[in-house]
């Protein structure tokens, strides 16, 4: 398995996968755990070939990532091969994104915001977090302090189509392109940090604003796309020099809800669909120089469009994985798609 002593590829695109352990509700109804992560890079699915024999699989299926991290994994070393090295792509004057991509249930919030269980959050423990203090440590380091670049934050939420600021009460907000194809949203609140705590507090309150009002077992979460961004501003010359978007991603089993009786549930879903099926060709995008980019197939790509252009552009993508049996053909689901990232 992967250790803290393995080297950190450089690629401009990393798609990485994370199986999470067993929880305790799954191992009371004795679920059984069907994914093995056999080395540092490789993930087994042992899909059963019926649920009365566990003991026959079908032909285990294998995927190969450039990392995979197994269900003792911590955030820490999760951070390390994924999005750390993505930090100094931003003050190298790029633009980076970090994808949490899987089902409702997989660890994508885990992952990336830390655990958040009504009060008792800790956002240190997540992603987002330890990009934020990397992001503090570069801009004091040698190399960069002398840029004299400022940092500002900001948080929103992507829900059926629609941009919702989560640092001011969830306002609806415009996405506007321009005759130069940049994209903006109009009025999203980017509020300026001096340090990590500053940080710290937009995270909490962004992931507060985004949790309440909502049950968990129909949580509006898990239908929504969460981005929170990093800018780094160059106050000279009155521009941004840098931005890494961290998102948390739908779940992507909503995506299949288009068959639902329903009919809201239905349009989230088609529209959830459509949306990582964008994100997927975007990023292809980027590996391929000149070729087309669908940016405006959805929302989320349309406003994360700077990210899949130019030469110093980097993303990740982290698929989650469910590790238990009745999450299967999620789990395969997931797999499958992140093959195709690349
Ligand atoms: P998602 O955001 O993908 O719907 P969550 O991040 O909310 O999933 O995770 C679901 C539950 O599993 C949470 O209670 C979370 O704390 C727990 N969990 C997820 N990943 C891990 C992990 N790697 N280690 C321990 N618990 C985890
Ligand atoms: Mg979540």
């Amino acid at each position: 398995p992967l250790s803290e002593n393995d080297i950190v590829e450089d690629h401009q695109i990393t798609v990485c996968v994370r199986k999470r352990p067993l929880n305790k509700k799954e191992i009371n109804r004795k679920e059984v755990d069907v994914i093995s992560v056999p080395s540092k890079d490789q993930i087994v699915v042992h899909e059963p070939k019926n649920k009365v024999d566990l003991t026959k699989y079908l032909d285990n299926q294998h995927f190969r990532f450039d990392y995979a991290f197994n269900d003792h994994c911590s955030n820490e070393l999760v951070y390390k091969y994924s999005a750390k090295p993505l930090v100094q792509t931003i003050f190298e004057g790029g633009m980076a994104t970090c994808f949490a991509y899987g089902q409702t249930g997989s660890g994508k919030t885990h992952t990336m915001g830390g655990d958040f269980h009504g009060k008792t959050q800790d956002c240190k423990k997540g992603i987002y977090a330890m990009a934020a203090k990397d992001v503090f440590k570069l801009l004091r380091s040698p190399k960069y302090k002398s840029l004299n670049l400022a940092v500002s934050a900001s948080f929103f939420e992507i829900y059926s189509g629609k941009v919702f600021d989560l640092l001011a009460d969830k306002a609806k907000l415009r996405v506007l392109e321009d005759g130069k194809q940049q994209v903006q949203v109009v009025g999203l609140t980017e509020t300026i940090v001096e340090n990590v705590e500053d940080v710290f507090k937009i995270i909490q309150r962004g992931n507060t604003a985004r949790t309440s009002g909502q049950t968990s077992a129909n949580s509006n979460s898990s239908r929504s796309h969460a981005v929170f961004q990093i800018i780094l501003h160059n106050p000279l010359a009155n521009k941004v020099h840098g931005k890494f978007s961290l998102i948390d991603l739908a779940g992507n089993e909503r995506g299949a809800d288009t068959q639902s009786s329903n009919r809201q549930t239905r349009m989230e879903g088609a529209e959830i669909n459509k949306s990582l099926l964008a994100l997927k060709e975007c990023i292809r995008a980027l590996g391929r120089k000149g070729s087309h980019l669908p940016f405006r197939a959805s929302k989320l790509t349309q406003v994360l469009r700077d990210s899949f252009i130019g030469d110093k552009s980097k993303t990740c993508m982290i698929a989650m994985i469910s590790p238990g049996m009745s999450s299967c053909e999620h789990s395969l689901n997931t797999l499958r798609y992140a093959d195709r990232v690349k």
